[in-house]
């Protein structure tokens, strides 16, 4: 088969966070049987000369957006015969320091500049020959469904038997914009109702992508279900349930061949199943250099997150006290909100040698704390899939994490027997309820360490291969 993948990042071109790992590991994998057209904005950190990018002469092409024609080029290089890479370029657009903002706010132009990367793939989708699949992820490149059902494919740009499928990977974010916006778009205001573009007065990219797609997929069964209810549907719930038999889940996978403690160039004592007994000296080697008291037998809780709501921060806080009460030690790893930097800061300064909260951003401390580690806390609001508790299960840190979306999906809960538990779950979004699950967690650390290595070897056998993931996802596009 032949798809066009578009995606607004894509490791190892450039990445800010899971959206890069999933769309670097999906078509690497996809790409070993079938051909792949990855195409991402032109942003000018992606390494030209590493990559061996260069400018195409053709296509050239020029976006209408508001009185303007914007005219864009694509940049090209090829990773083996399956895997091609395309970039789409304008440098008033992309020439700058940030993705989507300045890291405090969005940029204020990014209805312009995603609107002009969603057509801009389509423009290229219609040089491509032979395509079977548009696929298309979050709201960054949404308007190009809108843009494929209702002008590429009358206008017969692009052949009705190209197919799109649209993945949200986080409903969170929907990419909303002011009613005036809709000029930019130089479509007929009929769209803007409440059975097209429009979403309470504004324009919402997010739900042009749910809407007009042949196929809509999310990253986890659960989420899929969530997000057809009003607590988890941000507001497109309604537009969901009314698309709810093209709806798939799809769980995401991981790259065993960098998340493995075996093949870890990170940590400093590799181990496996057979070695678990190594895996100790990584939580001593850690404590040594983060300046944590050197004791074999604390339970080590870490957590490594972006630090914002979504992520459960706002039910860690309040009993944060009371868990190191328990007698354990923690490690937050994490970049985010401001209060809650300040928060883990002023508990890394009140509880020395117990706490650390290490605010920043740092991939090989994320490794070494995932071997470190003995429990990982994970008690999202929701959760789309989470690759975080996937990580931690492998590396035999046993997660507490709360049962939602693919938290849900990829953890078994202790209550469902020895054999098969890999974690601990909670239901109710409270401190409290949370505080409990780590409460039986640690009990079982100190009172019982076989029965709570047992849960920690059945999460290392736990396989979210991409393969999987991939397979299904064949199935949706042939079908
Ligand atoms: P999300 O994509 O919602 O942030 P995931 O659990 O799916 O959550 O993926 C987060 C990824 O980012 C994980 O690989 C995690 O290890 C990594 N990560 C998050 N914060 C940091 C940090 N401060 N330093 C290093 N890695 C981080």
């Amino acid at each position: 088969m032949k798809i066009l993948y578009g995606v607004a990042e894509c490791f190892p071109f450039v990445k800010t966070g899971g959206l890069g790992d999933v769309a670097g590991a999906f078509t690497g994998t996809l790409s070993k049987r079938h051909k792949v057209y990855m195409v991402l904005p032109g942003y000018s950190r992606i390494d030209r000369k590493k990559f061996g990018f260069k400018k195409l002469k053709s296509p050239e092409f020029n976006i209408p957006i508001g009185n303007s024609e914007i005219k864009g080029y694509v940049e090209h290089t090829k990773i083996n015969d399956n895997l091609e890479i395309y970039l789409i370029s304008n440098s008033h657009y992309f020439d700058r320091e940030h993705l989507f903002g300045n890291g405090t706010e969005p940029y204020p132009d990014n209805a312009e500049r995603f609107l002009f990367f969603s057509r801009g793939i389509l423009e290229l989708a219609s040089h491509l020959k032979g395509l079977d699949v548009i696929h298309l992820n979050d709201w960054h490149t949404a308007i190009g469904m809108f843009y494929l059902k209702e002008f590429y494919r009358k206008v017969g740009k692009i052949k009705p038997e190209t197919k799109s499928v649209f993945t949200i990977h986080n409903l969170g974010y929907q990419g909303i914009f002011w009613h005036h916006d809709m000029y930019l778009l130089n479509v007929d205001w009929k769209y803007f109702n409440p059975e097209g573009l429009e979403f309470y007065n504004h324009i919402n990219y997010m739900k042009s992508g749910i809407l007009y797609s042949d196929i809509v997929t999310t990253v986890s069964p659960t989420y899929a279900k969530e997000i057809q209810t009003p607590e988890f549907g941000f507001g497109l719930d309604g537009v969901l349930r009314k698309r709810s038999k093209d709806l798939y889940g799809i769980l995401n996978g991981v790259d065993y061949s960098i998340w493995h403690p075996w093949k870890d160039k990170f940590i400093p004592f590799k181990y496996n199943k057979k070695l678990f007994s190594r895996k100790v000296k990584n939580k001593l080697e850690i404590q040594k250099e983060l300046g944590l008291n050197i004791n074999p037998d604390k339970p080590l809780l870490v957590m490594i997150s972006r630090l914002i709501d979504q992520k459960g921060i706002d039910i860690i806080t309040p009993v944060f006290d009371m868990l190191v009460s328990l007698g354990t030690q923690i490690v937050i790893l994490g970049t985010g909100d401001k209060k809650y930097i300040d928060f883990f800061n002023w508990k890394e300064h009140q509880f020395k040698g117990t706490v650390v909260g290490y605010m920043a951003f740092n991939e090989e401390m994320a490794h070494k704390l995932y071997a470190a580690g003995d429990i990982y806390l994970m008690p999202s609001k929701y959760e789309p899939c989470g690759l975080s508790q996937m990580y931690a299960m492998k590396y035999g840190t046993v997660p507490v994490v709360r049962n939602t979306g693919g938290l849900k999906d990829t953890v078994i809960d202790i209550e469902d027997g020895f054999d098969r538990a890999t974690g601990f779950k909670f239901d109710y979004y409270s401190p409290y309820a949370f505080y409990e699950a780590v409460r039986k967690a640690v009990a079982l650390y100190k009172t019982n360490r076989d029965e709570f290595n047992k849960l920690a070897l059945n999460g290392m056998d736990t396989k979210f291969s991409w393969e999987k993931t991939v397979k299904k996802y064949l199935e949706l596009y042939r079908k």
